[in-house]
């Protein structure tokens, strides 16, 4: 692995709580020191108390009984790398009360912003794939950054994790969306929130990151920070394609990353 950063994260890691994934948190631990990465960080979907989306993530119940305890116990394995605890939590317009009940409530060191839905429509699982046929992708690509740029507005969330999530079929807009996520980036600036840089996107019909590669030196330009992220849902993920991560945001211009520790934010050098 380039080695360019002098500290390399991981702050994207589900666990099999969330039905989806697989492998104990220790496995993903010993993927993380195998690879070389200084800290990760555990992000699963958050419980939604009221039911929603309940196929894709753990009951409210197993936050403090299974997760937290499981990875507390992660954390005190042998310090290297470090261990934080966060939480991927959805943004859904109306459940704004719901998610700050929930979030105040436990102790995480960040909290990674999502939108996986737009209305009832799941357009990140499999089977929600036929859907991008029957609909208009420039309304598409307009309500899905809109509703990104909602979340970012809330001031629930400290990241706000694989930015341009709805190419990851790789159905496109006929007209250009960058204005889209330039606006977005804009508002994350205005919010002071951090911008994921998530390799997953590699692993989808897309084979891009996210977001794009060409969007992150006018993230840099507006000082928007960054992390990184695999969205590992299985150990053999974690730090998935660093190398093509690290450079990309080099060539950005990028020469900081963030730490989080109990929501409060930190820049490391990456040199
Ligand atoms: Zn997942
Ligand atoms: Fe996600
Ligand atoms: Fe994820
Ligand atoms: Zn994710």
């Amino acid at each position: 692995m380039r080695r360019g950063l002098t500290i390399l994260v991981d702050y994207h890691l589900h666990t099999k709580l969330c039905k989806h994934a697989q492998g104990e948190p220790g496995d993903y631990l010993a993927m993380a020191k195998q690879k070389g990465l200084d800290e990760i960080g555990f992000a699963d979907h958050m419980p939604v108390p009221t039911g929603y989306d309940a196929a894709h993530r753990m009951e409210i119940g197993d936050l403090e009984k299974v997760y937290f305890t499981e990875l507390r116990k992660t954390q005190k394995k042998d310090g290297n790398p470090t261990v934080r605890i966060g939480i991927e939590a959805d943004f859904v317009p109306g459940l704004e009360d719901v998610l700050a009940g929930v979030l105040s409530g436990f102790p995480f060191d960040y909290v990674l912003g999502s939108v996986h839905f737009i209305g009832d429509w799941g357009f990140v699982s499999r089977k929600g794939v036929g859907e991008y046929h029957r609909r208009n992708m420039d309304e598409v690509f307009r309500e899905y950054f809109a509703l990104v740029r909602e979340a970012a507005r809330t001031g629930l969330f400290d990241v706000m994790a694989h930015l341009d999530l709805i190419k990851k079929y790789a159905y496109f807009p006929d007209k250009t969306y960058d204005p889209w996520v330039w606006r977005t980036l804009e508002v994350m600036a205005e919010y002071d929130l951090c911008l994921e840089v998530n390799s997953s996107g590699l692993r989808a019909p897309v084979g891009e990151i996210y977001p794009g590669p060409r969007f992150l030196s006018l993230a840099r330009r507006l000082g928007i920070p960054i992390t990184l992220g695999s969205d590992a849902h299985r150990p053999g993920e974690v730090g998935w394609a660093f190398d093509r991560l690290v450079a990309a945001v080099e060539e950005a211009g990028y020469d900081k990353i963030c730490l989080f520790h109990k929501r409060k934010r930190m820049e490391v050098s990456l040199h």
